[in-house]
């Protein structure tokens, strides 16, 4: 039997990239699933205040990502939804196994380097321990209901590998198999980089609000932001992720979007589009994105305003994620002999 475990944190309405690299394959996985695969899919608000949030914003933000999720098609009937803070065993767990989580392997993660060497929050000597402490949060997150399967972008293996050794090491501390070490599925489409930056990934916490091409914006928005992204000064097209990584994630773009069953890679597809300008390039990648973005659009649009609707289908999910959840905490208690 599969369980089927992935997360997104409210941190702002997802974008292209969380949807080409991570959302999308949350819907396939619930729509090709057997009757007997189990699927959780979390907002993680826990995971969003590691970096300092607005109180009222962030309260918007969890609304919108949950109608997200919805419009962009996941079955509430299907899939238990929730709001990571709605059920405590999450924070509970973690707590638990940071006990056991070396201090020197959490400093090696590439997204708190990164995270630290960017963030005002991060430098200065005002390094938090909630962002340091992220990834066993996030061990916490899929462990606590039995994950098998963890669907996640590239930038997310190594720290689905951590929760790996975390329940390795948890088993092997208190015997038995109290904890189940889950498989990771990575994502058929690479990191989309950014508009502005594309040799940084695409993020929803970025200042820049053209870097990024949200699953809300208008086809005026999303023709504007690609119009506006940055390329190089060789007018030919070609696709080298190394030398030239914004035609390359224009190219990236495009394949993830809708190409991808034309051609075999993104080079074969920079070769049959040979002649192109950039400016024609971008044009049919805003054609390309419009299609996949204006349906999802109209559906958030609507459940948007079912407030009702929302609010009994985020109580409903926290309900069966709670449950899910109460299984594995108590084994681990009593593991631990907290009982
Ligand atoms: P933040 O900047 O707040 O960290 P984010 O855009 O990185 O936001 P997350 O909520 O951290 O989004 O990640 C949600 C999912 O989206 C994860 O599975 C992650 O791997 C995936 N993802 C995030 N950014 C990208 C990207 N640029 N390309 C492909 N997948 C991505
Ligand atoms: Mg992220």
């Amino acid at each position: 039997r599969k369980t089927i475990f992935s997360g997104i944190q409210p941190t702002g309405v997802p974008h292209l990239g969380n949807y080409l690299g991570a959302l999308q394959q949350w819907v396939r996985l619930q729509n090709e699933a057997s009757p007997d695969t189990t699927l959780i899919y979390s907002l993680v608000d826990l995971h969003a205040i590691t970096i300092r949030q607005d109180p009222t914003q962030l309260r918007q933000w969890k609304k919108e990502s949950f109608a997200m999720l919805l419009a962009i098609g996941l079955d509430p009937k299907r899939s238990i939804i929730f709001h990571q803070s709605d059920v405590s065993a999450h924070a509970e767990l973690m707590w638990i196994l940071s006990c056991g989580a070396s201090t020197g392997y959490l400093g090696r993660m590439t997204q708190w380097k990164d995270k630290t060497a960017s963030s005002s929050s991060g430098s200065g000597g005002n390094l938090k321990l909630g962002l340091f402490s992220y990834p066993v949060l996030q061990a916490a997150d899929v462990l606590i209901h039995r994950a098998t399967h963890v669907p996640v972008g590239h930038d997310q293996a190594q720290h689905l590998e951590f929760a790996r050794q975390v329940a390795n090491g948890f088993n092997e501390t208190y015997g038995g198999d109290v904890l189940l070490p889950p498989e990771t599925l990575i994502s058929p489409a690479k990191r989309i980089m950014s508009l502005a930056e594309p040799k940084k990934k695409m993020s929803k916490s970025h200042a820049n609000l053209k870097s990024r091409l949200l699953l809300t914006d208008s086809d005026d928005a999303i023709r504007g932001k690609i119009k506006a992204a940055l390329t190089d000064s060789d007018a030919s097209l070609s696709y080298d992720p190394g030398q030239r990584p914004g035609v390359s994630n224009l190219l990236d773009i495009l394949f993830y979007s809708g190409e991808m069953i034309d051609f075999e890679d993104q080079v074969e597809l920079a070769k049959h589009l040979e002649g192109h300008s950039i400016k024609a390039l971008k044009e049919k990648v805003a054609l390309t994105v419009i299609n996949v973005v204006a349906p999802i659009r109209a559906d958030f649009d609507r459940l948007l305003h079912d407030e009702a609707a929302l609010e009994a289908a985020a109580h409903d999910g926290a309900e069966k994620a709670r449950k899910s959840a109460q299984v594995t905490l108590e084994s681990v208690k009593k593991a631990v002999g907290l009982f």
